[in-house]
């Protein structure tokens, strides 16, 4: 009889895929045997994926589009993450079919969901949206794209004005059914990539929102529902630290979610960044007896799971 497999999520950060066409063709080799090296561990793997910088490229591109031919009306931002999972999931999927296929590992189909967020259309997040997209701008130009496509326009830094969009938690994923019924059956797939196509629902009809959601919240969602062991959050740092950058930085390796909070609360982890992972780790540990997340280098995933390095939160 075969025995249980351990099922984990895992989330990739900006690093397992690089900021361009060429280099994310050359990350996701190494993305991929990290995954793979899972997998060989013994694990079910389901991918998520943050979109960045891929989104930005896509939206400046549909941007100039716009620009060059005032016929091709303005392209939606959930259309721009829709076209961000697939491109994405195209480079993954087919580096990760490779992977497999290189060490003998033939059982496996691999595919990439379109995966739709739905959102809540009373958010907070969308009185203050926060989220920096797209290019530069200057005074001139911003004022012309409030106009025009009503965008909100801030000031970024003394570098110029760069449009803000909400960043709404993620309430249901709408393709669950499917994302699990590829699952169950053994399959390793990409879903919910860059948090997830913003959509809100009206009726039968759901309506693509301007909105990015954060690809950490999603996965632990995403894990939720999936009743997964263990959330895995691969991002550009092997632990996480108080007192991050400080003289007197500390590496942490175990946590209780009561210890998390109380640093969550002291302030040290960076919003937009640590501070969303450390968020979501708390929110899959406390939702499950058993349930434990775990924060590492992307290069270090197996090393992680194998209870070496990371930091691992639990209740
Ligand atoms: P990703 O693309 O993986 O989501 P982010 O850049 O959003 O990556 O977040 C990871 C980064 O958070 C790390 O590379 C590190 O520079 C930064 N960071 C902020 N606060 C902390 C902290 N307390 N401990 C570790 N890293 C931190
Ligand atoms: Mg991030």
């Amino acid at each position: 009889m075969e025995t249980k497999k351990r099922r984990i999520v895992i989330a990739l950060g900006g690093n397992a895929l690089g900021n361009t066409l060429p280099e994310q063709m050359a990350a996701v080799k190494i993305t991929a045997r990290a995954i793979v090296d899972l997998i060989e561990e013994g694990c079910e793997v389901v991918v998520v994926h943050g979109n960045g910088p891929q989104v930005g490229m896509i939206n400046n591109a549909m941007a100039a589009l716009t620009r060059e031919n005032p016929n091709q009306p303005n392209t939606p931002l959930s259309v721009c993450v829709a076209m961000s999972q697939a491109y994405i999931g195209y480079d993954l999927q087919n580096a990760l079919r490779e992977e497999l296929k290189n060490r003998g590992i033939e059982h496996i189909p691999v595919a990439t969901m379109v995966t739709q967020m739905r959102v809540d259309p009373e958010d907070p997040a969308f009185q203050n949206p926060s989220k920096p997209i797209g290019h530069f701008m200057t005074k001139e130009q911003a004022e012309v794209a409030e106009a025009k496509y009503g965008y909100i326009m801030k000031e970024d830094a003394g570098r110029g004005y760069r449009r803000v969009v909400a960043s709404p938690k993620p309430a249901e994923i709408i393709e669950i059914g499917a994302i699990r019924t590829l699952v169950d059956a053994g399959q390793l797939v990409i879903a919910c990539g860059g948090g997830g196509i913003p959509v809100t629902l009206k009726g039968n009809h759901l309506k693509g929102a301007s909105a990015v959601i954060d690809k950490d919240f999603a996965s632990c969602l995403l894990a939720k529902e999936l009743n997964a062991d263990c959330l895995i959050i691969l991002t550009a740092v092997e632990k996480v630290a108080i007192r991050f950058g400080k003289p007197d930085q500390e590496w942490l390796s175990d946590l209780t979610t009561d210890q998390a909070k109380r640093y969550v609360t002291e302030g040290h982890f960076a919003p937009g960044s640590m501070l969303p992972k450390v968020q979501a780790a708390i929110e899959f540990a406390e939702s499950k007896p058993g349930r434990t997340a775990l924060i590492t280098l992307l290069e270090k995933a197996k090393d992680g799971i194998l209870g070496k390095t990371g930091t691992r939160i639990h209740s």
